[in-house]
């Protein structure tokens, strides 16, 4: 048996070698990206912390026409500091996973106003900023800095549970995980992080990944054994509760659609929403559903559902929608998802006297106040819908009322 001195050096020179075969590959097949500076550049970290905060939970095609967009209305940190939260989230609407985009604008105050517009050199002090978790800051400290960090994203996960054929269920596998990938980081601790990511989105895929291409083929343990598409082991899927309930979509002569903005707090926090009546166990009743509209008109309920899967739960609504002529003077509007209440038509938000003509609340183009906190409602031509925060789930009620087969947001990329 080898002494154990000998042992860790030959581990040792096995993982510089495989590192060495991986930046080899890297530096001939490295993916071009909006947010990725020509090889040699220094990264700007604010376009590493955007993009990577972009990135959670979204795939790279849906994320790069919300980072140019991002970057050509706030070209750096301190431009985002300064604008309006609601400009951030219409911005963001579409891209999902809003409280993203709320610590994205908490983050940019803090570097801006705090940290005199750098932000934090290391991992750790990163991990400080609003929305920053282990992998992000991770990535962000590899990439713009090159601190020696594992940036370990579903893509590095499977590569390296692959390689090393490491059998534990996620999510406990991810510690092991981390920790083999910590021991190869070299010095280019960037290029190796986005190299990993390269490697796990075009060869190591999770289904038939392309072995024979693979700069690891060689030394994978799974592909030796036969088992790479079984890892990594997936933790069983959570059934998720299902809830049900109805939107109410109210289309004025003008082509405008009224929509309500959402508590501060919550599940779609400071977004808008077409008037919605509560999620519960099953649909309302039409003449329930009647009940919980926002004002008296001939609603019509629209053929089938939409769909829409939060994180926690699935949610299917029935549309109801009605054409007015003018827009009504009290408008009532319960958000169930805010606080689990019950509330109905006579039981909710009282509404107030339209103003025509009032300001608009903020920058966006042809949108009429019509009511104030809270839940203070808005009549948004549907050619401005693009422009402000409705997010997807609202977007399909909207497209599903008007019956548009999926062109109002679809034609027109952000
Ligand atoms: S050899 Fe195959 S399974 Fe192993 S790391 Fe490469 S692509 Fe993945």
């Amino acid at each position: 048996m080898p002494p154990i001195s000998q042992t860790k050096k030959s581990s040792k020179t096995k993982q510089c070698d495989l590192t060495k075969r991986l930046l080899a590959w890297y530096d001939i097949h490295r993916r071009v990206l909006p947010w990725r500076d020509p090889k040699g550049k220094r990264a700007d970290p604010y376009r590493i912390w955007l993009s990577e905060i972009m990135l959670q939970q979204t795939t790279v095609q849906a994320v790069g026409s919300y980072y140019r967009k991002f970057l050509a209305l706030w070209p750096d940190v301190k431009a985002l500091a300064g604008a309006k939260q609601d400009d951030v989230l219409a911005a963001w609407a579409g891209l999902g996973y809003y409280a993203r985009a709320r610590n994205l604008h908490a983050t940019a105050k803090i570097v801006a106003n705090e940290m005199s517009g750098k932000f934090p050199l290391t991992a750790q002090s990163l991990r400080a900023l609003p929305g920053v978790g282990g992998y992000t800051a991770g990535a962000i400290s590899a990439i713009a800095y090159d601190e020696k960090q594992a940036a370990m994203d579903a893509n590095a996960e499977r590569v390296i549970a692959r390689l090393y054929a490491v059998e534990t269920p996620m999510p406990k596998a991810k510690v092991e995980l981390h920790a083999l990938c910590s021991a190869l980081v070299p010095e280019r601790a960037g290029d190796f992080a986005q190299a990993l990511m390269d490697l796990g989105s075009a060869i190591c895929t999770s289904r038939r990944p392309a072995c024979p291409n693979c700069p690891w083929m060689s030394d994978c343990k799974a592909r030796k054994r036969g088992i790479q598409e079984l890892l990594p082991v997936k933790a069983p899927k959570m059934v998720r509760p299902l809830r049900r309930g109805a939107a109410f979509v109210a289309l004025d002569k003008s082509g405008a659609v009224l929509l309500v903005k959402r508590p501060e707090k919550g599940l779609l926090a400071s977004m808008l929403e077409p008037p919605l009546g509560p999620w519960e166990e099953n649909f309302p009743s039409s003449a329930r559903a009647l009940k919980q509209a926002p004002f008296d008109a001939t609603w019509k309920k629209r053929p089938g559902i939409v769909r829409h899967g939060f994180t926690h739960f699935e949610l299917e609504i029935e549309v109801y929608m009605a054409e007015v002529a003018n827009h009504p003077k009290l408008i009532c509007h319960s958000q169930p998802s805010a606080c689990g209440k019950r509330s109905t038509r006579g039981e909710g938000n009282p509404g107030v006297k339209h103003r025509p003509g009032s300001k608009d609340l903020d920058s966006l183009p042809s949108v009429r106040e019509t009511r104030a906190s809270p839940g203070m409602t808005r009549w948004v031509n549907t050619d401005d819908l693009r422009k402000v925060a409705l997010p997807t789930v609202m977007r399909k009620i909207v497209e599903h009322a008007l019956d548009t087969g999926g062109l109002l947001f679809s034609l027109r990329k952000p």
